[in-house]
């Protein structure tokens, strides 16, 4: 928004739509803010009770003729500052994947960032881009701290903030781990975020699904750890298989994702997975909202409930 002359119309139309609803958070509640975005991506903003604020992911990044858009200087800062902040507590990256840590670069250079979190993982498929990130994070001012399943953070007293996957081992994808493609091995090792508020669980799952995933957690994870209040649909909603949404029997669905992917054309309906989401967390019974037809969204938790509000309504049909 600081800077019009970057934008296209198609953009600037996005933000006039989007930036009204950048109100104060509620003191003293829980707000968690998944951001509408014109890239494909994810970035959620967590407003503590406390009044810190840290983010899951970051977003993406797109630069050509048309569009010169940056999701940590175009739409996480903009939204930060209209909040009033003027330092992120945390900063967690669920997996080193350009849809998730796009925005990070720019917010660390920009932002004073308390912390910096991911699983560090150093193997297969870890670009050297990514990595000088984490030192980036350090040479900035802030702790770099790798995490794996049950570590925990803690950024608000009223919070129960635990990781729940990956494991130190990671999980195979495969029976033979060498021929697992790099993409796959890290969507399924994301980092598995749960937060507590009170009675009320939020569940931030990355990229992770598929049978290895489901296999760990039905094994080494606490059937109760995993009932969810609000889940950020894996994987922008992308595969949702049944068995993980019916371990955690969602009341909520947040599925961050575009309304069109032309290059999807295999999948079962390529206009939009937030369609086929609908319709799988649907059945479950649970509210299924998408950034791609709702736009930003926005749930506030006072412990014992949960309200979910979109900026808008649905604008986008599902595909015939
Ligand atoms: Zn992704």
């Amino acid at each position: 928004m600081t800077r019009p002359s970057f934008f296209c119309a198609t953009l600037l139309g996005w933000l006039v739509l989007t930036a009204p609803l950048f109100l104060a958070a509620e003191p003293g509640k829980l707000t968690v803010t998944w951001l509408d975005m014109p890239v494909h991506g994810l970035a959620v903003i967590v407003e503590t009770p406390g009044g810190k604020v840290f983010l899951v992911d970051t977003g993406g990044t797109k630069k050509n003729a048309e569009l010169d858009y940056n999701a940590g200087r175009d739409t996480l800062s903009p939204f930060l500052k209209q909040r009033g902040y003027t330092e992120i507590t945390g900063i967690l990256i669920s997996h080193p994947h350009g849809d998730h840590y796009g925005g990070l670069e720019w917010l660390l250079q920009n932002w004073t960032v308390r912390e910096f979190i991911d699983h560090g993982y150093e193997g297969r498929g870890q670009s050297l881009a990514y990595k000088r990130l984490r030192d980036l994070a350090t040479q900035r001012g802030g702790k770099y701290r790798p995490m794996l399943a049950g570590g925990r953070l803690e950024w608000d007293a009223s919070l129960s903030l635990e990781l729940l996957s990956p494991p130190a081992e990671f999980i195979s994808t495969g029976s033979d781990p060498s021929k697992v493609s790099e993409h796959g091995l890290l969507n399924s090792n994301s980092l598995l975020l749960r937060l507590q508020h009170g009675s009320q669980v939020f569940l931030f799952p990355g990229d992770a699904y598929g049978g290895a995933f489901e296999t760990y957690l039905k094994k080494k994870v606490p059937a109760e750890k995993l009932l969810t209040t609000v889940l950020t649909a894996p994987h922008h909603g992308f595969n949702p298989g049944y068995a993980f949404p019916a371990m955690l029997m969602p009341k909520h669905v947040v599925v961050s994702c575009l309304a069109d992917y032309p290059g999807n054309a295999n999948t079962p309906n390529p206009r939009s997975p937030g369609d086929r989401a609908i319709q799988v967390y649907g059945k479950l019974g649970a509210e299924v909202l998408v950034t791609a037809f709702h736009g930003l969204i926005t749930a506030v938790s006072d412990g014992e409930k949960v309200t979910l509000t979109p900026s808008h309504e649905r604008i986008s049909k599902p595909a015939p």
